[in-house]
């Protein structure tokens, strides 16, 4: 490595976007022990450009990115200039978390399960994207799609190797030039983590290859969204799944039950977290097997909240494999504010012991009245709008929050509210994709 190589120190902010300061890396050992300057007010930039007004920073104050060098990701490609950047938690100047901090609440909350569970989160995000191309695409999961996505496809998996995210599988999706890549599931905040260097590194060297690529949950409204997808376990001290038990329904334990009916009672307030953006609400609409239902359900991709299934085929763990999956998240969502705030639900379920959720067999679209009451199926809010004033009265879910990363979220969220307010969904879809 020259001297002269920038390593970039970023923190995703509340659009889920990654902003940062870059060092020179002959300056790097100074910037990892006290971290480069940073604004309060930053953490009020929309995702359109311009701070969002009015916000509980104004000009005020000033901050630090200090970063963990754990989760620095260099990825090298042909002698071009290397990817090369270590996430960030934004203290105070004296090195205090910041009371706004993302990473920092996913911290303290995984801390939280550990004291009060005993519980360990096992966690991978799912995503998926799209290549804009203006070639016709090939057809869905077909090995053509797969074949006319060279090089991108193989060099995508090798960057995604050297950052050290565990990608698994390379999948052509259902919408045109879709893609899908699962990754390993890491400890709670090494998932999210991952998440954040996951869309860089796709966008990266989709960017080499002079095509882009773009998470936006939706590109368009005629076709299947980009969804991100939360698979979450939790393990005791000796590594035994929590959620798991082979005597009950699905193999979804007493505690599982109730973590699950946690997330369910508090979705619509998640999903101002998990669904960030005024259009995400279009991609959660029924039959696009993204989540057209708050419910529980096994292997149905129209739930919310789904049990994939257990693969006991070739000598499969059904233990390790048992997870609940979170359908509701798209990429404009910070993913440590949506796998804290999800985890929070859960907890909230396991305190109150709230009774087991009904697991849905069949599409909840089609349930009349009567029996969508029977299955506790309900609606994901329609807007972004509606997602805000759910998380506005459930004083438990603003709790979690806390004042300043409460009010600091909603005024960035209120500015894309107006910024998309007027235009159609198409344009809005557009607009985000060149942003996401
Ligand atoms: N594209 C769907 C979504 O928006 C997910 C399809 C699937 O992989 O099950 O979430
Ligand atoms: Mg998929």
């Amino acid at each position: 490595m020259s001297a002269d190589e920038l390593v970039a120190l970023v923190c995703c902010d509340l659009g889920a976007i990654v902003r940062g300061r870059a060092l020179l890396s002959s300056a790097l050992d100074d910037g990892l022990a006290e971290g480069v300057s940073w604004v309060p007010a930053n953490h009020a930039l929309t995702p359109f450009g311009p701070i969002a007004e009015p916000n509980p920073f104004g000009s005020t104050g000033d901050l630090r990115l200090l970063p963990d060098v754990a989760t620095r990701v260099r990825v090298e490609d042909d002698g071009a200039s290397a990817l090369d950047f270590i996430l960030c938690d934004i203290v105070e100047t004296d090195g205090r978390p910041w009371a706004a901090c993302p990473r920092s609440f996913l911290r303290d909350t995984l801390a939280l399960l550990e004291s009060e569970l005993g519980a360990r989160v096992l966690a991978s995000f799912e995503h998926e994207f799209q290549l804009l191309l203006d070639a016709p695409p090939a057809l869905a999961f077909s090995l053509e799609a797969q074949r006319r996505a060279a090089p991108f496809a193989t060099r995508v998996m090798s960057s995604l190797l050297a950052a050290g995210v565990e990608p698994e599988r390379f999948l052509a999706e259902y919408a045109p030039h879709q893609f899908e890549i699962p990754l390993a599931a890491a400890e709670g905040l090494a998932s999210a983590d991952r998440s954040v260097v996951f869309r860089e590194v796709v966008r990266d060297v989709a960017r080499r290859l002079d095509t882009r690529a773009t998470f936006v949950p939706l590109l368009d409204p005629s076709q299947a969204g980009n969804g991100v997808h939360l698979h979450i376990s939790l393990l005791d001290a000796g590594g035994r799944s929590l959620l798991y038990d082979a005597s009950r329904a699905c193999c979804l334990s007493r505690l599982g039950e109730q973590f699950a009916a946690g997330v369910l009672r508090h979705a619509r307030a998640l999903s101002a977290l998990t669904a960030a953006s005024p259009i995400s609400a279009a991609r959660l609409t029924p039959h696009r097997w993204s989540a057209g239902a708050v419910c529980l359900a096994e292997r149905n991709r129209e739930a919310l909240l789904r049990i994939p299934p257990l693969v006991t085929l070739g000598g499969g763990d059904a233990e390790r494999q048992l997870r609940l999956e979170y359908r509701g998240a798209d990429a404009t969502a910070n993913p440590h504010l949506a796998l804290a705030t999800i985890l929070l639900a859960g907890l909230e379920g396991i305190r109150e012991r709230l009774p087991a959720p009904p697991i849905l067999d069949r599409d909840p679209a089609e349930l009349d009245a009567a029996d969508a009451e029977r299955y506790g199926v309900g609606a994901l809010p329609s807007s972004l709008e509606q997602s805000l004033e759910a998380l506005a009265a459930d004083d438990t879910a603003r709790a979690w929050l806390g004042p300043l990363l409460y009010e600091a979220y909603i005024s960035v969220k209120r500015a894309e509210i107006d910024a998309a307010s007027g235009r159609e969904l198409e344009e809005n879809c557009r607009r985000y994709a060149a942003i996401y």
